[in-house]
């Protein structure tokens, strides 16, 4: 079956937060060309204390998610604090009771995440945020699995999707955040959370990736 379990799989949030940790600088960097220059260290902050919190007992994947996200909502202050925290919490809640994760699970988890930031954001695609990356990297692995691709097939169209769509945000005028302030001048720059969201993603996929292929 092409699944792994959701109880041997919460180090992937450690994976995550290890990559966000390592981007903290080019992240700021990037915010800094439109935003106000914190992203990388907000972002960073609140990964590296929700691993701190998951290090030692092992823990399925859902309770790790739900971890982050706590922590991201109630610790982290910027726009992503709240919205990284229901995405997260999102995913969490898709996946509470799931024993084996596979490609539907798996959709129902990102679809669910989606939501929750779309709830409390209101950003649409276009809108040069972390949308941009995100819900083009959901239509892709939804049109892989719905073509009969394997789970794994689904999560590289699901990566190529969401860099796709961070390098979409270069061009787009900001429409929503901190950086809409600008207008035009927004436009020719990378969008930070676009940019944070596409690294999340790429390694929630390589983790699942990787349980997959030691499942078999
Ligand atoms: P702040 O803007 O408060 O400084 P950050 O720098 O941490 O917060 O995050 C900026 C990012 O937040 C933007 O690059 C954008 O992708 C994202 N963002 C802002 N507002 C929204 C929103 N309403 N929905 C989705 N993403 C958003
Ligand atoms: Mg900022």
């Amino acid at each position: 079956m092409q699944a792994f379990s959701n109880a041997g799989s919460g180090d992937i949030v450690l994976a995550i937060a290890r990559r966000i940790v390592e981007n903290r600088s080019y992240l700021s960097d990037i915010d800094g060309l439109i935003g106000d220059g914190d992203h990388g260290v907000n972002m960073a902050k609140g990964f590296s204390l929700a691993a701190e919190r998951l290090r030692g007992e092992p823990r399925p994947l859902a309770a790790s998610l739900a971890a982050l996200g706590d922590v991201l909502m109630t610790e982290i202050g910027g726009s992503m604090g709240p919205l990284y925290g229901v995405m997260f919490s999102g995913f969490a809640e898709a996946l509470d009771g799931v024993e084996e994760i596979d490609a539907a699970a798996f959709e129902r988890m990102l679809r669910h995440g989606l939501e929750e930031v779309q709830s409390i954001g209101a950003a649409k695609v276009g809108d040069k945020t972390l949308i941009d990356a995100f819900a083009p990297a959901l239509e892709a692995f939804s049109a892989a699995t719905a073509k009969g691709e394997s789970f794994a097939a689904a999560l590289d169209a699901l990566i190529a999707a969401a860099e796709k769509g961070r390098d979409s945000t270069i061009d787009l005028v900001a429409k929503i955040g901190r950086a809409a302030r600008l207008g035009e001048r927004s436009r020719g720059v990378l969008d930070p959370g676009a940019t944070s969201c596409a690294i999340i993603l790429r390694s929630l996929a390589e983790g699942a990736k990787a349980k997959l292929a030691g499942a078999q």
